[in-house]
């Protein structure tokens, strides 16, 4: 038998490679703009061409590089940023590995031009396929430029793979804001097919929050600062007012380096303690500095997984320095030496924590915020379609059903010669998710007009979002003008009427709703599923018997009632034949 053991050629082994560095464009991304942060630069540029697919280019004002160098970066393993192993445990740039030129060039065809620092000479390489070109360049700027095309166009597979261009993009945009905000001093762009997307000047951390998210969160930041021997924390938490109900806000960094940590998550929202609404999550710029020996982030190739040799102390500390902050904000107003002038804006310490944003709509048919008179429940039925009290299996004798609540969460009530317990919520969301699907489908939803129309500033992510499902919430109901970053919301879906709109149309083209659209699902189900999620009755609401007797009905006028949106079962039935022998041989 012959021997079966080879080696891997480079390409087939770079390849491989590239497969845990580089999963969509928004990875390339990330490793560009890493490198030109490493290099020194205080100008970064990045311009994308759909979505990355094309082109992913990033220019920077860096140390830049010579022309052997230039060759070498493109080596798996080579890197200037280590020497030895114990190197790594100091570690202060992003990148330390070598790996990410040489696994996306045996992916892409890459353009870098770079002119060393103090050098006059401008060089030129060309990687395709299997050619190497280097030739001078015309006199540049010094720094270095890189252009990576045609992502995956040897990988079929990958390609194939990515989202569609609105999916990807939102992933650049979110690996080019994570890198943003850990350098304040650094000037960004982002252009995505000759659109500037954002302009991010160099600022102070504060001044970088609000030019990426809006003026909003300038004012509901609270400044976050302690000392302690294990670790110096910093940044700005939200106010748990505009908490979210995902976690889209979160921004926590270790030595500067995005990271996600589950624990530290957790020690994080606990610090809220009692100021979150239910679902809720907090909103967070934290930045912990540690000293790099008590810290492995060595443990996954994305690097945003991260072991601490300390846990528990390091949580108790965030937890209470959260706590602290959240405190101060509640009697004084804070100070804020970084905070300038022009951004002053008073805290308002009077402000209830936890307040449901007010708005003024007109009549109102959603009975479940507020008590409410029968009255109000037929103006309900009248319009949400298919909601007229048709009787549950109408050709079956009913003996007269009874219907009541239980635990503030079931409702129970007989047909036949069965007992049916609803999950209140869950039927809701049922009842809610079909009434949108249909709206949408056959675009067939009224409208309710606002006395006072609402006004929302969107961030350029969310302005993004709503350019791709405007169709369909129209179809739901809602009506709107958008004047440059404004959205001006004219009409509701009369459904929601009473419910915090604002706080809901955020919730649609805040939420990871980008990330969400896979192709079995279309956009206009994603929509109905959300909106079902946060207009429904919670569980803990005392029902009247009217309200318990329109869920159960609409229920059962439901395609498919057995299953929430979520595929959660909505009710059991027992059979008065089963409960009859729990009691014969007995
Ligand atoms: P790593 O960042 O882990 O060292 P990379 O493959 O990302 O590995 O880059 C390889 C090397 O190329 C870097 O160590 C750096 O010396 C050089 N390099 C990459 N990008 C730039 C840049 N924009 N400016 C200057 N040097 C760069
Ligand atoms: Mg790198």
């Amino acid at each position: 038998m012959s021997d079966i053991i080879k080696i891997l050629p480079p390409e087939v082994s770079n390849k491989i490679a590239a497969g845990e560095v580089v999963q969509r464009p928004a990875s390339v991304v990330k490793e560009l703009l890493e490198n030109s942060i490493d290099a020194e630069s205080t100008k970064i540029k990045l311009i994308v061409k759909d979505s990355g697919k094309t082109l992913i280019q990033v220019v920077d004002n860096g140390i830049g590089m010579t022309e052997n160098d230039m060759k070498m970066s493109f080596m798996k393993h080579a890197t200037s940023k280590i020497k030895d192993i114990d190197d790594i445990f100091s570690i202060k740039s992003m990148g330390f590995r070598g790996e990410a030129l040489a696994s996306i060039s045996s992916i892409s065809n890459v353009e870098m031009i770079s002119k060393k620092k103090g050098t006059n000479k401008t060089n030129k390489i060309l990687l395709e396929a299997d050619k190497v070109v280097i030739e001078k360049s015309p006199f540049s700027q010094e720094g270095t430029s890189i252009k990576v095309m045609n992502l995956f166009y040897n990988v079929p597979a990958r390609r194939n793979f990515l989202k569609s261009d609105f999916v990807e993009l939102r992933h650049i945009i979110d690996s080019f804001n994570r890198i943003a905000l850990s350098y304040p001093n650094i000037e960004f762009n982002l252009i995505h097919n000759d659109d500037e997307l954002f302009y991010l000047k160099k600022n102070n951390l504060r001044k970088r929050i609000s030019s990426i998210f809006g003026r909003k969160f300038d004012e509901n930041l609270i400044p976050l600062n302690e000392k302690t021997s294990l670790a110096k924390i910093s940044g700005f938490i939200l106010k748990p007012e505009i908490s979210k109900k995902s976690r889209v806000n979160q921004f926590l960094y270790v030595n500067n380096r995005y990271i996600k940590s589950q624990f530290l998550n957790h020690s994080i929202n606990n610090g809220y303690d009692g100021l979150l609404r239910d679902g809720y999550y907090p909103g967070y710029f934290i930045f912990l500095d540690i000293n790099p020996n008590k810290i492995d982030v060595n443990v996954h190739p994305n690097k945003t997984e991260i072991k601490f040799e300390d846990e528990q102390n390091l949580y108790s500390i965030i937890n209470s320095s959260i706590k602290h902050s959240l405190g101060v904000y509640q009697i004084t107003p804070v100070l804020d030496f970084e905070k300038e002038p022009s951004m002053e804006l008073p805290y308002n310490s009077q402000k209830k924590f936890t307040k449901e944003p007010s708005i003024e709509v007109d009549s109102s048919f959603n009975p479940f915020e507020k008590e409410k008179n029968d009255a109000d429940w037929e103006e309900l039925e009248s319009n949400i379609e298919d909601g007229i009290f048709n009787k549950i299996n109408n050709n079956e004798e009913i003996d007269s059903p009874k219907i009541f609540q239980i635990f503030n969460k079931y409702i129970i009530t007989t047909t036949g010669s069965s007992v049916i317990i609803v999950d209140q919520s869950l039927a809701h969301q049922r009842i809610l998710y079909e009434h949108f699907l249909k709206s949408s489908a056959d675009n067939s939803s009224k409208s309710q007009k606002l006395i006072f129309p609402i006004e929302i500033e969107l961030t350029k992510n969310q302005e993004i979002v709503l350019a791709e499902i405007t169709d369909v919430i129209n179809s739901i109901g809602f009506k709107f003008t958008v004047n440059k970053r404004v959205v001006i919301i004219n009409a509701i879906p009369p459904v929601t009427s009473d419910n915090p709109i604002e706080e809901i149309f955020e919730d649609l083209l805040n939420d990871d709703i980008s990330y969400n659209i896979k192709e079995s699902f279309s956009l206009s189900d994603l929509i109905a599923k959300k909106m079902s999620k946060s207009l429904s009755i919670r569980t803990g609401k005392p029902l009247k018997l009217k309200e318990q007797q329109t869920i159960i009905n609409q229920l059962f006028s439901c395609k498919e009632p057995k299953l929430s949106p979520f595929n959660k079962q909505i009710f059991v039935t027992l059979d008065k034949k089963d409960l009859d022998k729990n009691f014969l041989n007995g």
